[in-house]
């Protein structure tokens, strides 16, 4: 095992502190640039040498891009402003819904789908791969209302899931107790007014998920490089180009924008609008001696996740605060309030960590996955808003096809760049 590969496997596991900092560092220097340079790239391709792939941005959707591509043969090199795997798919909660199994003819769901498939395929791949074990487990999910409101959202999600093959079971005081008797108080209490569980509903690590991808990647041989800050973008005849600070060129066969709610940044920056935006989420980390539940606890957009080790993650906000990124007392403490609501054993000095991420959200609510008009070689894959790490598998599937030249077997054409 190499240097590199040793500080991966020793960073500590839900710390976001300096992780793969040491890893395969390539600082850039300063810069200028000029046309001879851009035509120094193109020369590249005629050396023997083949181009590699460019990804910006290493969060779950890079990382699994230069994981497919890698598995496929490419020579990819992977850039992060930051270091790897640290944005929102660290911040994340790991929830990986059930899905529709029959009548699928949305793009979304097909691609939901393909990649709650691939993701029970890619645990036991990276698993034996690489030897982490990311977590991912087939937990289920309760669903509980305690308004009339959710009640009623729960009923239409019933017929959406009957529709469409998710298996679901309407619970009662008595199942819900069995299944989680920590949420005994709260049964007790006559708070629950509806409530469902579904068992297809699953879990992953995701610090361990992003671990594991970033091992594998190395031991393909992808060129990890953190801290690449002041990364332009540059267009010209057709063509997208990277320079790093230093003005240098980085010879790019093809390129992929995967930087998250940042990916509006790069996007402004070649005069292409997008309906990318940061979505603040903020989470709490309870520490408990023993595993209080076995399932995850969804209330509205609020959940509660049950890690293996008794860990508990509470989530979460929605907040339109730009790139800000702190937590902030009253969200914390709003959070805390509805978390030890549900379950009191999660009292206030049981909180090890708090959090706050990214969320790169999308004005209608799809990613943007698709080429990038005005270059060739150009193509974007961001925007999965709150479900990213569900949607990261296939969407590295589709977009290696499309980068490939291959028609991916979803259509994406409800993803394109450039519809707002
Ligand atoms: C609190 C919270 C809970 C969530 N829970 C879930 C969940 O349960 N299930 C689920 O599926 N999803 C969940 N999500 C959403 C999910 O985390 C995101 O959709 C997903 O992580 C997006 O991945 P990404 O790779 O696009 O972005 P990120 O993980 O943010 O990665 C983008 C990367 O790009 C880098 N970057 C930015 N600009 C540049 C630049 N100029 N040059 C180089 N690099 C750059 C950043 O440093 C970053 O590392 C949650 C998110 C949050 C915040």
């Amino acid at each position: 095992m190499t240097g590199s590969l040793e500080i991966i496997c020793q960073v500590s596991i839900e710390s976001p502190a300096s992780v793969y900092s040491n890893l395969n560092q390539e600082q850039p220097r300063s810069t200028s640039i000029s046309t001879a340079e851009l035509e120094k790239q193109q020369s590249f391709s005629s050396q023997s040498q083949p181009l590699c792939t460019v990804i910006i941005g290493a969060g779950v959707i890079g990382l699994s891009l230069a994981y497919e591509l890698a598995l496929r043969g490419r020579r990819v090199k992977l850039i992060d402003q930051g270091q790897i795997g640290q944005g929102s798919s660290w911040a994340g909660a790991g929830i990986l819904p059930a899905v529709a199994t029959h009548s699928i003819v949305d793009p979304l769901e097909q691609l939901r789908s393909f990649s709650h498939e691939l993701h029970s395929q890619w645990a036991q791949q990276l698993r034996s791969q690489t030897g982490i074990d990311t977590g991912f487990r087939r937990c289920g999910g309760l669903y509980v209302a305690r308004s009339k409101t959710e009640a009623a959202t729960l009923v239409a999600n019933e017929l959406w899931w009957r529709e469409h093959g998710v298996i679901s079971q309407r619970v009662y005081e008595k199942d819900i107790s069995n299944l989680e008797p920590s949420l005994m108080p709260l049964v007790a209490s006559g708070q629950v007014i509806a409530a469902w569980y579904l068992p297809d509903e699953c879990q992953v690590r995701n610090p361990r998920h992003l671990k594991a991808l970033a091992l594998a990647c190395l031991q393909m041989g992808v060129q990890l490089c953190p801290n690449w800050a002041g990364t332009e973008l540059i267009i010209r005849s057709n063509q997208a180009a990277i320079r790093d600070s230093s003005g240098e060129l980085i010879p790019a066969k093809q390129i992929c924008i995967c930087s998250g709610a940042w990916a509006r940044l790069h996007l402004e920056q070649m005069q292409l609008r997008s309906g990318i935006m940061p979505i603040r989420g903020q989470m709490i980390l309870y520490r408990l001696d023993k595993p209080l539940l076995q399932r995850i606890v969804n209330e509205g957009h609020r959940y509660l996740v049950p890690r293996d080790d008794g860990r508990i993650l509470a989530g979460s906000s929605e907040e339109e605060v730009g790139y800000r990124v702190a937590t902030t007392p009253e969200i914390i403490d709003q959070l805390h309030v509805w978390a030890s609501g549900l379950c009191p054993a999660l009292t206030r000095d049981k909180i090890e960590k708090t959090w706050a991420g990214l969320r790169p959200g999308s004005f209608d609510g799809l990613p943007y996955l698709g080429s990038v008009p005005g270059a060739t070689n150009l193509f974007l894959a961001a925007g999965h808003f709150r479900a990213g790490l569900h949607l990261s598998c296939a969407t590295a599937v589709m977009m290696a096809d499309l980068m490939d030249g291959r028609k991916p077997d979803i259509d994406l054409d409800p993803f394109r760049v450039g519809r707002g």
